[in-house]
């Protein structure tokens, strides 16, 4: 209702605006990618997550857990030079991956797709080291995405062009402890 304050109970008393999607949601979606994403790979050939550090490492550890098949699990992490809430597709990679990926079918793991341009850069970067595929989960997508020339072939909630935190996303950091994706109230960005 109009009093309820979806931080409060974790901390943040007063910073979120809205509730956006709920844990139960949140999980319920993520059982739904990771079968999708089994019934496209064989025990043979299981898939390589390539996690974005930082948004999207309590997003991979759900939805591996959520696989009905193995998988293995590295590391990659790229900084978009911008500002706080925007990035500029200009991107430099802090955390290269600790092995080859050469014949290797990897899954990029996104937290969020937003202009797209950081996920383009980074699909480019690892088709250059000759892996068998390269496919995307992406957890959440903003409505800019549709104009990168990216194929994201699973995709978790389409949601509205707003700034989101929790469930691994942040704001200065804070934010990512949230179990749930919600709306940070402007006041504390503007
Ligand atoms: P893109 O290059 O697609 O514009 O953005 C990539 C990165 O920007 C995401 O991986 C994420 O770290 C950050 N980002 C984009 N939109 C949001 C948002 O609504 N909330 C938060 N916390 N980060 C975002
Ligand atoms: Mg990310
Ligand atoms: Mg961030």
């Amino acid at each position: 209702g109009e009093g309820w304050d979806p931080g409060a109970v974790h901390g943040y008393p007063g910073e979120l605006s809205a509730m956006l999607i709920p844990a139960q949601a949140l999980q319920a979606k993520i059982g739904e990618l990771a079968r999708a994403v089994a019934a496209d790979h064989t025990l043979e050939s299981p898939p390589l997550l390539i996690c974005v550090l930082k948004g999207a490492v309590i997003f991979v550890t759900d939805f591996a857990r959520a696989m009905p098949i193995p998988s293995e699990l590295e590391f990659m992490a790229v900084t978009s030079y911008g500002s706080a809430t925007s990035s500029s597709g200009v991107v430099r990679i802090l955390k290269d991956l600790d092995r080859d990926i050469t014949g290797r079918r990897v899954v990029i793991v996104e937290d969020i797709i937003d202009s797209g341009l950081t996920l383009s850069w980074l699909v480019k970067n690892l088709a250059t080291r000759g892996p068998a595929a390269i496919d995307v989960v992406a957890l959440l997508r903003k409505p800019e995405a549709v104009k990168v020339d990216v194929d994201v072939r699973y995709v978790g909630f389409d949601i509205p062009t707003e700034f989101v935190v929790g469930y691994g996303l942040d704001y200065a950091e804070r934010y990512r402890d949230l179990p749930f994706v919600g709306l940070l109230g402007e006041h504390m960005y503007r």
